[in-house]
């Protein structure tokens, strides 16, 4: 699916020209924008963002044309050329996509695998962090190879390393961090950076927060994670369950995780695994199943369907996993 979403924003990103490249990085923002604008799955772009934002055109090294936030470039570059003096080699991916852009693609996938299905794929329009300019994705170039797929981008830490260390003197920070999927609501990306400026990049990267943590929109607690024992599933895919989790959970506003377990094998029964297949409406089965357990405090105010300020314990979580091998987060609920 990276693929097709990569081949629709291809085509759409493909108008431009190419900037000239800057020397300084200002200390300061400049006016118009809040270069510390929060957007994730609760936080929409500003509606006047679209109109104040400025923005160039590059074409990167693929041929394909991005467009970022104009300091947001200038620091890029700056970044780019010292990285260069230690030979690492990195490029722009994917930057700026608009609000319209990303309503394309939910239009497109939703007429060709339905709607339920590209609310499951594709960021709701407004609530893309790539809106604002301000975040980039990089790629590797490694012995002179573009390295761009996910997958083959996690092979290589060591240089992600080297990247990540030297990112926070040119304002910009790891947006989306390991083990704090339930705050940002993503995945662990080493290749997503985001501009804040110099001085805030250093504070956040010091103190190893996200940037909702740093804005007051959250408090990050300590969670504890039991993966438990399985003779079905390995370490590494109860792993990535509990990152599908921890990302949905993230779109809870104001709850606050505690912790989450592995239920055991005996989850997996054939009479779960039919409930969980009568509950989609959407093509192909589900053929296997497992189960997480939560305790989550819900928010003061504005709980949504949950009871405010009450701390669930055993809230349980269903995950099915497709023919493509693909695990979804299938039911969350309290029932027995
Ligand atoms: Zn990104």
């Amino acid at each position: 699916m990276k693929k097709l979403i990569s081949a629709a924003l291809a085509l759409l990103l493909a108008v431009g020209c190419t900037a000239p490249a800057a020397n300084n990085v200002p200390e300061q923002p400049e006016e118009g924008i809040d270069y510390l604008v929060l957007v994730n799955k609760l936080h929409p772009l500003p509606e006047d963002w679209e109109a104040k934002v400025e923005t160039v055109k590059v074409t990167n090294q693929l041929g394909n044309e991005v467009e970022v936030e104009k300091t947001a470039y200038e620091a890029y570059q700056q970044l780019k050329e010292d990285l260069e003096k230690d030979n690492v080699f990195i490029d722009l991916d994917s930057v700026r996509r608009t609000v319209a852009e990303q309503q394309e693609i939910v239009d497109e996938f939703t007429k060709e695998y339905g709607a339920e299905y590209t609310a499951k794929v594709v960021a709701k329009p407004g609530y893309s962090e790539h809106h604002t300019g301000l975040a980039l994705d990089v790629y590797l170039i490694i012995d002179g190879q573009p390295v761009y797929e996910n997958d083959e981008m996690l092979q290589h830490p060591d240089l992600w390393e080297k990247i990540h260390s030297r990112m926070p003197d040119y304002g910009f920070i790891l947006r989306y961090l390991p083990g704090k999927e339930h705050i940002t609501g993503y995945a662990y990306e080493p290749w997503h950076l985001r501009y804040v400026g110099v001085d805030t990049a250093r504070e956040i990267t010091e103190k190893g927060i996200t940037l909702e943590a740093y804005l007051g929109a959250v408090n990050e607690t300590d969670v504890s994670i039991d993966y438990g024992t399985s003779e079905l599933y390995t370490q590494e895919v109860r792993e990535e369950m509990a990152i599908l989790i921890k990302c949905r959970f993230a779109a809870l506003e104001g709850c606050e995780l505690h912790s989450l377990r592995y239920v055991g094998d005996e989850s997996a029964s054939a009479e779960k695994l039919a409930w969980l297949n009568s509950l989609k409406d959407y093509d192909s089965e589900y053929g296997k199943a497992a189960c997480f357990l939560m305790d989550f405090h819900t928010p003061k105010e504005n709980s949504g369907s949950f009871d405010p300020d009450h701390e669930y314990t055993d809230y349980q979580w269903w995950l099915g996993c497709d023919a493509d091998g693909d695990w979804d987060i299938v039911d969350y609920s309290n029932q027995e």
